[in-house]
């Protein structure tokens, strides 16, 4: 089932998301769900607040040629789509400023410094759990993810000088989610 992305202003972004205790039915057909959401918007990953869930589950998919050059080998053993249950991020390290966009900000961008790798250790769909060290966008689509698990929205990675530029745009989603009856209902 395809859901409607949440959007910029609807209070469930703003939820942080409850740890999943047993993989069950409901949790592996939330997963397929938000997989087919993700692809249908041609997003690289989709958490759980974004489908009007509070779950701690995110969606990971990001292709060799959207990872930077210099990190596909890196992130090579990273099978992908990753599913990722009560992710928890760790040993960041560098850094990398990149053009980051989020389904939930329609056609808004803004510049956001992220450690280029870090691990990620979470719970798989089959229950068991795993670590896996990201690299590049890879890193930086795994971390916003999370982001999200807690409440964490691009527009607070935004600089005072970014948000100001972008503060009608950032008016006008909000004003499209406050009016979408449908996202009211999420
Ligand atoms: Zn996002």
């Amino acid at each position: 089932m395809k859901y409607a992305v949440t959007t910029f202003g609807n209070p469930v972004l703003r939820k942080k998301a409850v740890e999943i205790k047993a993989v069950t039915q409901d949790i592996k057909d939330l997963a397929a769900s938000m997989l087919e959401t993700m692809y249908a918007e041609q997003g690289l990953g989709l958490a759980a607040e974004q489908v009007g869930r509070t779950e701690a589950i995110c969606v990971v998919d990001v292709p060799p040629d959207c990872q930077g050059a210099e990190f596909v080998e890196l992130n090579a053993p990273v099978k992908m789509p990753l599913v990722l249950l009560n992710p928890v991020v760790s040993d960041p390290e560098g850094s990398l400023r990149r053009k980051e966009g989020c389904l939930s900000f329609p056609d808004l961008y803004a510049e956001v410094t992220r450690p280029r790798s870090c691990t990620v250790a979470y719970m798989g769909l089959d229950g068991r759990h795993y670590e896996a060290r990201v690299h590049g966008m890879l890193a930086r689509a795994v971390q916003h993810e999370v982001d999200h698990l807690n409440g964490v929205l691009l527009v607070d990675k935004m600089s005072p000088t970014q948000k100001a530029l972008s503060a009608g745009k950032l008016r006008r989603i909000k004003k499209e989610t406050l009016e979408d009856s449908n996202q009211a209902r999420a």
